[in-house]
């Protein structure tokens, strides 16, 4: 090759060997990116400064800012971090002193276990004693108390149910296995006995020939006498071994009947374990789009507004609704409005980020809440989410159907009830609809 070929091959390969680099530091820099946006999320609701911090953070990275932009902000939360460090108050809540009603209360949801949800709701429920104003509050808190330890209760009778069917099938499996052993040590026992009587023989049979050869006079007496002794000596040998045989494949046969029962009952306890998780896991998914269902967007939402009257940063609520959804079943079918929902869930989804949360709460309703977002971001994520559902392309019986929906927004405020922040999203979402549909619109 000439000098003029080869100095052209080694600045091709070089060029490939760059770009290969560069595909791989893009690739780094998503992950990165993903982990800063979800590091963020996480260190949300430590301190409402810090909190400023992140959210200016997790927004210069969604919007891919430069280096630049992300060191100078990186460095402006290192110094937060040290000023917070420095102070760390530690939040609490307060009690009216007037009550022992109110202490007594609140001890009693501190007592119920944080699993399945239930600490959220305690935690909300103790903000809100905090704050009762009046007895009528008071009775309100007490009546939601109540249900919270009835719903325990419930669940543990259920979860206890459940154990008891899972101990009952072990039970039986390790009576069986039991079973087995026990006749093992029978075939065990039998084997001793018989090896016992087998060598007691052998050692008659030779102390007698160790006699007649004493008291032998003749050399061919004395070898008709041991040849009959070897004979007996032998055929008890030959009978051993034949027992032996067969105790032995016995054993086999029960050793190998022993390890699948055990394969067997391994593979049945993680059956039930999975269908355990299952069922679980199924008590909180909407079973159509698999998104979250309305008692865990409920509990959800239970633990965020406890969060904001911590000082947590802002978190918006989309109510969403599929636009003339009642047409679609009555034109296509309700197969048809279905497969709707599963696309309109995907699309859902598909905007979630780092802590975001989405279920269906209804027929043709979602709700979203937005973690770490104001609402005008919110806004702009909603608009993009309903183009994305106007992207959509369905068809049906041939036919190509729009499908629009329409969002209203709201954000969560401190001290904002379930029902509160959701009135107002309701009434957001109203508006879209009278506007004309296909829109969204904060509250
Ligand atoms: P709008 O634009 O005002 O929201 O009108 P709409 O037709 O979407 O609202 P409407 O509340 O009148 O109708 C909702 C329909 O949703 C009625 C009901 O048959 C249907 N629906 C509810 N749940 C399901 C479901 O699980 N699957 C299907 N296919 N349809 C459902
Ligand atoms: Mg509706
Ligand atoms: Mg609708």
């Amino acid at each position: 090759m000439s000098d003029t070929g080869e100095w052209k091959q080694k600045y091709r390969d070089s060029l490939i060997e760059m770009e290969a680099e560069e595909t791989r530091w893009r690739h780094t820099e998503q992950v990165l990116r993903r982990l800063v946006g979800r590091l963020c999320a996480a260190g949300m609701g430590v301190n409402p400064q810090l909190d400023d911090e992140l959210m200016a953070l997790a927004a210069a990275n969604r919007r891919n800012a430069d280096t630049d932009e992300l060191g100078r902000l990186a460095e402006s939360l290192t110094t937060t971090v040290v000023a917070v460090d420095a102070v760390s108050p530690v939040p609490t809540i307060t009690f009216p002193t007037d009550t022992h009603t109110r202490l007594a209360i609140k001890s009693l949801l501190d007592r119920l276990p944080a699993g399945n949800g239930t600490g959220s709701i305690a935690q909300a429920l103790v903000t809100e004693l905090a704050t009762a104003k009046n007895d009528a509050a008071l009775a309100g808190i007490v009546r939601r108390t109540a249900d919270l330890i009835h719903e325990h209760g419930a669940r543990l009778a259920q979860e206890r149910l459940q154990s008891a069917a899972i101990l009952g099938k072990v039970t039986e499996r390790l009576g069986e296995m039991a079973g087995y052993l026990s006749d093992a040590n029978q075939a065990n026992r039998s084997h001793f006995e018989d090896t016992q009587s087998h060598s007691d023989t052998v050692l008659s049979q030779v102390r007698a020939l160790t006699d007649e050869v004493g008291s032998a006079s003749e050399l061919s007496v004395l070898q008709s006498l041991v040849n009959a002794r070897l004979e007996r000596v032998s055929e008890h040998i030959s009978g051993f071994r034949a027992r032996e045989a067969i105790r032995l494949q016995e054993f086999k046969g029960r050793t190998e009947q022993m390890r699948a029962r055990i394969a067997e009952l391994e593979r049945e306890t993680g059956e039930l374990h999975s269908q355990l998780d299952r069922e679980k896991q199924g008590a909180r998914l909407d079973p159509l789009t698999g998104v979250a269902n309305r008692k865990s967007f409920e509990e959800h939402l239970s633990s965020q507004l406890a969060k904001q009257s911590g000082g947590e940063p802002a978190v918006v609520m989309l109510l969403w609704d599929i636009d003339n959804f009642k047409v679609i079943n009555d034109s296509y079918g309700h197969r048809a409005g279905d497969r709707v929902l599963q696309s309109v869930a995907g699309c859902f989804l598909a905007a979630m980020r780092g802590s975001d949360f989405v279920a269906r709460i209804g027929g043709e309703e979602f709700v979203m809440l937005l973690t770490g977002t104001k609402i005008a971001p919110a806004l702009l994520i909603a608009n993009e989410v309903r183009s994305a559902v106007e992207a959509l392309r369905f068809h049906f019986r041939g036919t190509p159907v729009r499908v629009t929906v329409s969002c209203g927004l709201a954000e969560l405020q401190q001290n904002d009830a379930a029902g509160t922040v959701f009135d107002r999203a309701d009434s957001a979402l109203y508006r879209a609809k009278q506007a004309g549909k296909n829109l969204c619109v904060a509250a």
